[in-house]
């Protein structure tokens, strides 16, 4: 299979070649199709599979054939979780749209809506956005989606776990029926099937495995140490590996900030990157991290999420997530693009519950390496492989806001 089997005119084929894509990945070849022929799309898809040109190429496709944009409208909107995701994928946009007349934009929170809302003025093709700037925009009446022919939800089920369902479902509202829907998610649960059913029609469903395998192309190993130690045995590990870049998971804000601060006190250059901390300090500690100018990039879960950082030779879990399925998403971070990768946890023994919840997702056990002058004192349990399946998940409520709207959702 080849791109110039796809369909996609040669403006559009040109920029895809200019990025040294050969061929398509297995969702462009399955999703392409399907969204030019206008249908509704459920992908079942992980970043690292190439979703995003899956979506972005087929719609600027479809786009360039019908007539422009006018004011304040928006013709194709794509709803994101998180900013960086949102900037990510409207770098895609602007990259495979440079050989066409569309206009692109993004909205999302944390930066001034002013500079936005002079852009969306003579209105945008191709309108990336996180749910609640959109909805301030709109109330504003900044964006507006008469004419809106197609709407992607991309990471879905990223969005309901950070409590964005009422915000897709009033956005839901404000969008033409007959729009095309396209929904990309890392998972099919329960939630996700119920929001699908209130806005799909009739849908292709398309399910491909990520690109690395994660389970299979990772070498995972944990080390057993106390609390206390962690920061000591990752301070050891870089130095003596010579890492010159890894990315660090913290489950918490706090506990990324203190990491950061201690991996600096001892020389070893590191940045954080969470919901606390403003769009342009995120941007700067990641651009700093791809260029080498930081080795250690400290990141939470939702911060960390949907970022492009190929081919990263290691992750570190400084704590292990809560929910496994986290896991999978941070090891994910490595080995990508078929290089070979490690995915390093540091677990203390009040992990445990943790370690087997993650060991039965991955139906394996993780290897386990000491390291001799960090034994643990409270030593961490052997382990057995719970083989009982994990049944899918009940649809969880949604406890109602209470706070300002996007500083409670930031990671
Ligand atoms: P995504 O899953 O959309 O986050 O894409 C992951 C990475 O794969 C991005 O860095 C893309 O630039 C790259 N990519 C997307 N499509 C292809 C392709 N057909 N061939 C090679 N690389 C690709």
């Amino acid at each position: 299979m080849k791109f110039s089997n796809l369909a996609l005119s040669a403006p559009i084929l040109s920029a895809v070649a200019d990025e040294g894509y050969e061929t398509p990945t297995p969702i462009q070849a399955k999703a392409i199709p399907a969204i030019l022929s206008g249908k509704d799309v459920m992908a079942a898809a992980q970043t690292g599979t190439g979703k995003t040109a899956g979506f972005v190429l087929p719609i600027l496709e479809n786009l360039s054939k019908e007539k422009p944009t006018r004011g304040n409208q928006v013709r194709a909107l794509v709803l994101t979780p998180t900013r960086e995701l949102a900037a990510q994928v409207y770098e895609s946009v602007r990259t495979y749209s440079k050989n066409l007349n569309l206009r692109s934009g993004v909205v999302f929170g944390g930066v001034k809506i002013n500079p936005q809302m002079i852009k969306l003025k003579g209105g945008v093709d191709i309108l990336v956005a996180t749910p609640g700037r959109l909805l301030d925009l709109h109330n504003q009446n900044a964006v507006k989606f008469q004419y809106l022919d197609v709407l992607v939800l991309d990471e879905a089920d990223r969005m309901l776990d950070m409590g964005f369902i009422h915000d897709i479902k009033k956005v839901l509202k404000l969008l033409p029926k007959k729009c095309q829907h396209l929904l990309f998610s890392a998972t099919f649960s329960h939630e996700i099937r119920d929001l699908a059913k209130g806005m799909i029609n009739n849908p292709i469903e398309i399910s491909v495995s990520p690109r690395n395998t994660t389970v299979d192309a990772v070498e995972h190993f944990l080390y057993p140490v106390d609390k206390a130690q962690k920061i000591s045995v990752l301070v050891e590990l870089i130095k003596s590996g010579n890492w010159q870049q890894a990315l660090v998971f913290s489950r918490t804000k706090h506990g990324a900030n203190r990491i950061t601060k201690k991996l600096e006190q001892k020389g070893i250059s590191a940045a954080a990157i969470h919901g606390n901390k403003s769009q342009g300090a995120r941007t700067r500690a990641l651009a700093n991290f791809k260029e080498g100018v930081v080795k250690i990039l400290v990141a939470t879960d939702i911060a960390a999420r949907g970022i492009d950082i190929n081919q990263l030779p290691q992750v570190v879990n400084f704590d292990l997530p809560n929910v496994a399925e986290d896991y999978i998403h941070r090891i994910g971070r490595t080995a990508r693009a078929g290089a070979s990768g490690k995915a390093i946890s540091l677990v203390s023994a009040d992990e445990f519950d943790q370690l087997k919840d993650i060991e039965r997702l991955l139906k394996q056990l993780i290897a386990r390496k000491e390291m001799e002058n960090f034994m643990p004192t409270l030593p961490l349990p052997t382990s057995t492989l719970d083989t009982r399946p994990i049944r899918a998940k009940r649809p969880k409520k949604i406890k109602p806001k209470i706070s300002k709207r996007l500083s409670t959702r930031r990671s």
